[in-house]
């Protein structure tokens, strides 16, 4: 029976971190066999698997050892060996997202040209070997503030991201290989997370919208549904679906937009694996995108991304000021209020601003989410 042997398959995740833990979770209910690859058990994804073998997923060998004997291998971080998911997949093994694509979109600049080339919308750039050479291009004018820097490589969360819009930001720029893009007139940043099958099927979640605190410049609130034109949303779907089958991805693909106060759709950058932007989805749609992330990489037809409720998702992140063993303060007074779902992460050690887990708030009017949201956001301190 075919049915059957899709789910007999061992599946492999390389990373161990929460998106590892919540994919592991969404494999419970169809008692998928989930094993990780992280530096140590004590991470998230650890209790929840069925293996976890301990090694670095930057390392050809600890990759490739623990690949071997698995039906599927995915990933839930994109800095990991890609040489190594090559030559698994030459020997056979499915891979999913295809290293060839995973090597494209770990790096910024091969991203932007992959964008360029295939016309997909997105914001003018150059590429530069360091800041060296984009003083250079500043002084002879072929380029002019303001700008923004983007290390090609490494970056994450905003980390590798510089905003240069006076000559004195050029002397504090960041080092190595980078893109120099058009600085955008953001009116709203938009996600979608779209999910495909070797069959072919493709299926897009709704779009939804970040909020930004102005303070910190870190993303405050997610909100889905996106509050925007329906033209908007069909425009995001689209491009998600032409773009997942652009890269030749199985598995998820989300899509980070700049929309701009023109209306026009920018596509800043995307991952291939579950996504952030895709938390809610456990509470608040038919299917969450950890579950479709495992039914896009075995093959299985994909689940309906229907909203059953409107939701707001709220990263719950370390205080500043304090690191060390993880206390939670307010934990009660949040679960106390009607729609709170919390998703706590179990990392032992908080960091100021360290992702530590997420509340997704369910309710039938969205601006009353957003209220309760913010209590939660007021009420739950993460210290040590
Ligand atoms: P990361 O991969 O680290 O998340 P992003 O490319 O998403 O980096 O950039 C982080 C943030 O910086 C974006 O969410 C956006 O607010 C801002 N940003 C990035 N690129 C531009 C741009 N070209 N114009 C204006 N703002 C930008």
């Amino acid at each position: 029976m075919a049915e059957k042997a899709a789910l007999n398959k061992k599946i492999g995740i390389v990373g161990g971190g929460q998106l590892g833990k919540m994919l592991a979770i969404a494999a419970g209910p169809m008692h998928l066999q989930i094993s990780a690859l992280d530096k140590t058990k004590d991470f998230p994804a650890g209790p929840f698997v069925h293996e976890f073998f301990e090694g670095d997923f930057k390392d050809y060998d600890d990759v490739y050892n623990f690949g071997k004997d698995k039906d599927v291998v995915t990933i839930e971080i994109e800095h990991v060996n890609a040489e190594a998911l090559m030559q698994l997949q030459k020997e056979g093994i499915k891979v999913h997202p295809n290293p060839e694509s995973l090597n494209i979109i770990k790096d910024k600049g091969l991203q932007k040209q992959f964008y360029q080339e295939k016309g997909f919308p997105t914001s003018g750039f150059k590429i530069y070997e360091g800041p060296e050479a984009i003083q250079a291009a500043v002084t002879s004018g072929e380029i002019t503030l303001p700008f923004v820097q983007k290390m090609c490589r490494g970056g994450y969360d905003g980390k590798g991201v510089k905003v240069i819009k006076t000559p004195e930001d050029l002397k504090s720029m960041l080092p190595g290989e980078s893109l120099v893009e058009d600085l955008v007139d953001i009116d709203k940043e938009l996600a979608v997370i779209v999910a495909r099958n070797e069959s072919g099927e493709t299926k897009a979640f709704n779009a939804v919208e970040m909020t930004f605190n102005p303070e910190a410049n870190l993303v405050e609130f997610l909100l889905c549904p996106a509050r925007i034109a329906p033209e908007i949303e069909e425009k995001a779907e689209s491009l998600a679906e032409e773009l997942i089958c652009e890269f030749d991805i199985c598995g998820l693909l989300a899509i980070e937009y700049f929309l701009t106060p023109s209306g026009e759709l920018l596509v800043n950058e995307v991952a291939p694996r579950p996504h952030n932007s895709g938390h809610h989805t456990i509470d608040s749609c038919y299917t969450s995108q950890f579950e479709q992330h495992l039914r896009g990489v075995l093959n299985l037809p994909l689940g309906s991304t229907r909203i059953k409720s409107p939701a707001v998702m709220v990263n719950l992140l370390g205080t500043e000021g304090f690191t060390g063993s993880a206390i939670y303060e307010g934990l009660d007074n949040c679960l106390a209020i009607e729609g709170v779902n919390l998703h706590l992460y179990g990392k032992e050690v908080t960091k100021p601003f360290r992702k530590m887990g997420h509340a997704t708030i369910l309710d039938d009017d969205l601006d009353q989410a957003i209220l309760k949201a913010k209590k939660v956001q007021n009420e739950l301190r993460i210290i040590a």
